[in-house]
């Protein structure tokens, strides 16, 4: 069977070190906010061309905090109204409808599968504070239009990055396009830890401060809180993983390109759509989508043949039962999307042989 991600194959090309670094964090006696974690937000910082990172317990955590530091900085406030895509992982609205903000789906480009700009503009009311923009399956939102936009409505920009590490927009990295961004670290992420993990990237030196002291309890000093805090912190052991992991992430990123770029040449077949690709060498691969309107025939003639795949996501968030509050709105786009989607094994860890025969197999589909 070839694997959708063989996640103990990825890393264990690492395992030496890896082994190394969890030792040295086993001996050092300190667990929790140590040098493991300050050295990596600098080292990921550096990585994204921000200024700072702080690390937290997971993307989902990295997105909320982001958004809570806003309203404590007096910039949202409950009841504000925050632009996210319809088709993005429910984890992007959860962050909002969390802090008692209301998300406001926007439909994605059928193509690219990224926020429309020009449907953001009509969806902007007097109580839009944000545009949380998902650079989805790993690659960019058009961000020159949506910086564009906020600026015109003085809006903030959040990247949700959690499946785009090291993307590029003209050259600058993912992280550093807006006004702050989330990733996470997920083991099945491009840059996975080995549990959960995440952080939040900016240049906005009085966020950072307020996401700090909120991921802490909400304490800026030692037993002093000024904000009702949470507890949501990077490990310093899981920091000390993605210090290894962090090192190999651009050559990870290649070796997805090259999988991208294999099928991309090679796949034809009349019942398939391949992603529309801006620039191959700027998409991170996360996962490789495909669209058909037979993807139940082809998901199984694929796992007949030995190839698994997966949907990224079969159900939309307007159609989940955490959302009623959706339950009768239609967002046609993205329905077509969570119908025909389809996401074929891409990882650092596919030989020439295994492509070959994913790219045989689905080629091979026929009705
Ligand atoms: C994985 C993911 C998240 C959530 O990250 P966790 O670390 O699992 O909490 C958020 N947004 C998107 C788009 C994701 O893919």
């Amino acid at each position: 069977m070839i694997p959708f991600l063989d996640l103990k194959k990825i890393n264990a090309q690492y395992e030496i070190e890896l082994k190394e670094a969890c030792s040295r964090v086993i001996d050092s006696g300190w667990y929790i906010l140590g040098n493991e974690v300050t050295e990596f937000e600098k080292e990921f910082a550096t990585y994204c061309e921000t200024e700072h990172c702080l690390g937290v317990a997971n993307g989902l955590d990295a997105l909320v905090l982001i958004l809570r530091a806003y309203i404590e900085m007096g910039i949202m406030q409950k009841g504000d109204e925050v632009i996210v895509p319809s088709n993005t992982y429910i984890a992007s609205i959860l962050a909002i409808s969390e802090n008692g903000l209301t998300p406001i789906l926007v439909e994605p480009n059928i193509d690219t599968f990224n926020l429309d700009p020009t449907l953001v503009e009509q969806a902007i009311t007097g109580k839009t504070k944000a545009i949380l923009t998902v650079h989805l399956y790993g690659q960019v939102t058009g961000m020159d239009e949506l910086n564009a936009i906020a600026k015109k409505h003085n809006l903030k920009i959040i990247e949700d990055c959690a499946q785009a590490h090291g993307a590029l927009y003209k050259g600058k990295k993912v992280g550093s396009l807006g006004d702050a961004a989330g990733f996470s670290f997920y083991p099945g992420k491009n840059l996975g830890a080995l549990g959960d993990g995440g952080a939040v990237t900016t240049n906005d030196s009085e966020l950072a401060t307020t996401i700090a002291a909120l991921r802490n309890y909400g304490s800026h000093e030692k037993y002093k809180n000024l904000y009702k805090g949470m507890n949501s912190r990077l490990d310093e052991i899981q920091a000390a993983m993605l210090r290894v992991k962090l090192r190999y992430l651009d050559n990870e990123i290649q070796a997805r390109q090259s999988v991208a770029k294999a099928y991309l040449e090679g796949i034809h077949n009349q019942f398939i759509e391949l992603p529309v690709v801006e620039d191959v060498n700027a998409h991170v691969w996360h996962l490789f989508v495909i669209k058909t309107t037979q993807r139940v025939e082809l998901a199984k003639h694929l796992n007949d043949n030995g190839v698994h795949s997966l949907i990224h996501y079969p159900i939309p968030p307007h159609r989940q039962l955490a959302y009623q509050e959706w339950k009768d709105d239609s967002f046609p786009i993205s329905e077509e999307i969570h119908e025909q989607v389809l996401s074929i094994p891409i990882s650092s860890v596919m030989d020439s042989k295994i492509i070959n025969e994913v790219i045989r197999l689905v080629n091979k589909y026929n009705v």
